[in-house]
C-alpha cells in the first residue's frame, strides 16, 4: 500500500509567516480534481500543480492572476520600478557588449501583471538616442487570458488585435513608445530571431515532480484523495517505481528528498538552442538554490501561507528554482552565469546610486520614505536579497574569444557581463 511521506515543510523567504489558511472558493477545481482521481488513481505532484496553476477553466493564473499587493504574492517589479530599470539596463549594456545588432526581440516568459516589461520600456525610451537604429519588439508568453488582459492595459492601454494574421501570436498591440508587442501561449510560437529574454518569478511556477527515497529505493510522492475524508487530497507515495523516478533522479544523487522541473528544463533547453543560433542572451531571476534544498513546494494566498492540498486553484502554489538544474540543461549550448544573489547583482548594476539620485529629486518624505522601504526589500538579506538570484545564458563567444590561436593577444578584452560585475556604461 502507498504510504503517505512526512508532511511538506513550507518555507517562506521573506521570513514572513503564516497559518495555512482554510479551505474556501468555489471548490470547482477540488471536485474537479477528485472525480479524476478516485477514475484513474493518484497523480504526479507535476499534474496536481499544472491543474491547479494553469487548468483552462479553474486555474489558478488563468482565474485569479494573483501578482501584486491586492494579490496573493507581491513581485520586485511590483515593489520598485527601480528593479525593472536595472534590468532594463542589463539588456542594453549586453547588447552594446554584443556590438549594437540593427534588431532584437525582448521576449518576457510569465510577465505577470505587466510591469516589469514596462519599466524595461521607460529605460528603452529614455536612452532611444543609443537604441536609435535598432528595431525593438517585444514578445510576451503568457498562458492566462487573465493576466494577457492587464498586461495589455499596462503597455499598451488596452488597445490590441486578437488573432492579428500575420505572426503566430494570439494577440497583438504597440506600447505607448510604438513598440510593436505580441502574445504567444508558449515559447516555441515566438518567432526566431536575436532575442534578449527574461524570465522573472516564472520558473518556480512550474510544476515540479516530487521524489523520496525510501529503504525500497526511489519513490515518488504523489496526490491521492483521502479515502477517509470526502473531498480532503493527500500525499502519498508510489508503490513502485515510476517513469520519473527512473528518468529524473541522478545516479549520484545523495539527497533524500529531491524536486524536479523538467518543464523548466525543456524550456532552458530552448532558450540555450535559440541563443546559440541566432544569438541573444536569457536573464533568469528567481528564488532558488544551487542543488542544494530537498523540500520547498509550498503555497500562497492573500500574502500567506497557504496549505499545498486545500483549495486548489485559489493559492499560487510555487517551488524553489533548482539553477544546477537549469545550467545542466543549458547542455553547453551556451555559457551559464551564477547563480549571484539578487543584492550584489543590483548592487553591481547600480541600484545604490539610482537610490541616491532618486532621493535627491524626491521632495516629500512619504516618496523617500516608501524608496528607502522598498530599496530594503530588494536588498536586505533577510527579505528579498539572499534568496533570490540572477542565472544567465550568454553565447560562449560573449565570454571568451573564439579558439584562434593565432594572434590572441590582438583581440581586445571582452567586457565584463554587468549584473555579475560591476556595470561598465561609457
Ligand atoms: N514575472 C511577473 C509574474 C510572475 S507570476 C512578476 O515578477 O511580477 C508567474 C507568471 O507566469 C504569470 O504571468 C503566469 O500566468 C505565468 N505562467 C505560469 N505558468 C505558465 C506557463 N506554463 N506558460 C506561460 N506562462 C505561465
Amino acid at each position: 500500500l502507498p504510504t503517505a511521506p512526512a508532511a511538506a515543510a513550507a518555507r517562506l523567504c521573506s521570513g514572513a509567516g503564516g497559518e495555512a489558511e482554510a479551505a474556501d472558493g468555489d471548490g470547482a477545481m477540488l471536485r474537479h480534481l477528485a472525480r479524476k482521481l478516485r477514475a484513474s488513481g493518484p497523480v504526479t505532484v507535476a499534474e496536481y500543480m499544472r491543474e491547479a496553476l494553469t487548468n483552462p477553466g479553474q486555474g489558478y493564473y488563468t482565474r485569479r492572476g494573483g501578482v501584486g499587493e491586492s494579490g496573493d504574492f507581491i513581485t520586485s517589479p511590483e515593489i520598485s520600478q527601480v528593479f525593472g530599470e536595472l534590468i532594463g539596463i542589463w539588456y542594453i549594456s549586453e547588447w552594446m557588449a554584443m556590438g549594437k545588432p540593427n534588431t532584437f526581440q525582448l521576449v518576457e516568459l510569465g510577465p505577470g501583471r505587466g510591469t516589469l516589461t514596462d519599466d524595461i520600456l521607460r529605460v528603452f525610451n529614455q536612452l532611444a538616442s543609443v537604441l536609435s537604429k535598432c528595431d525593438v519588439s517585444v514578445h510576451l508568453v503568457e498562458v492566462s487570458p487573465k493576466l494577457s488582459k492587464m498586461q495589455a492595459v499596462m503597455l499598451t492601454g488596452g488597445k490590441v488585435q486578437p488573432n492579428p494574421e500575420d505572426k503566430s501570436a494570439y494577440m497583438k498591440g504597440f506600447s505607448k513608445t510604438g513598440i510593436p508587442i505580441f502574445w504567444y501561449r508558449d515559447i516555441q510560437d515566438v518567432p526566431p530571431g536575436y532575442s534578449f529574454y527574461l524570465a522573472h518569478e516564472f520558473f518556480d511556477a512550474l510544476p515540479i515532480h516530487k521524489f523520496q527515497q525510501t529503504r525500497k529505493g526511489w519513490r515518488e510522492v504523489l496526490v491521492d484523495i483521502d479515502p477517509e475524508v470526502p473531498d480532503q487530497l493527500r500525499f502519498v507515495l508510489s508503490p513502485s517505481r515510476t517513469p520519473a523516478t527512473q528518468n529524473f533522479i541522478q545516479p549520484e544523487e545523495t539527497r533524500d528528498h529531491v524536486e524536479v522541473c523538467p518543464e523548466a528544463g525543456v524550456i532552458v533547453q530552448r532558450l540555450a538552442s535559440r541563443i546559440e543560433k541566432d544569438g541573444g542572451a536569457a536573464l533568469v531571476a528567481d528564488y532558488g538554490h544551487d542543488g542544494t534544498k530537498t523540500d520547498t513546494f509550498r503555497g500562497f494566498r492573500n500574502h500567506k501561507l497557504h496549505d499545498v492540498l486545500s483549495a486548489p486553484g485559489t493559492a499560487d502554489l510555487t517551488a524553489d528554482v533548482d539553477f544546477s538544474y537549469l545550467r545542466k540543461m543549458a547542455q553547453g549550448r551556451t555559457a551559464t552565469l551564477g547563480p549571484i544573489k539578487q543584492r550584489e547583482f543590483l548592487k553591481n548594476m547600480g541600484i545604490d546610486l539610482r537610490l541616491k539620485v532618486l532621493l535627491q529629486n524626491s521632495g516629500d518624505t512619504a516618496t523617500r520614505e516608501q524608496l528607502l522601504h522598498s530599496y530594503d526589500m530588494l536588498m536586505n538579506p533577510e527579505k528579498m536579497g539572499d534568496c533570490f538570484n540572477f542565472f544567465a545564458l550568454l553565447p560562449h563567444h560573449r565570454l571568451v574569444h573564439p579558439d584562434k590561436k593565432d594572434k590572441p593577444e590582438s583581440k581586445p578584452p571582452l567586457p565584463p557581463v554587468a549584473g555579475f560585475n560591476e556595470l561598465l556604461l561609457k
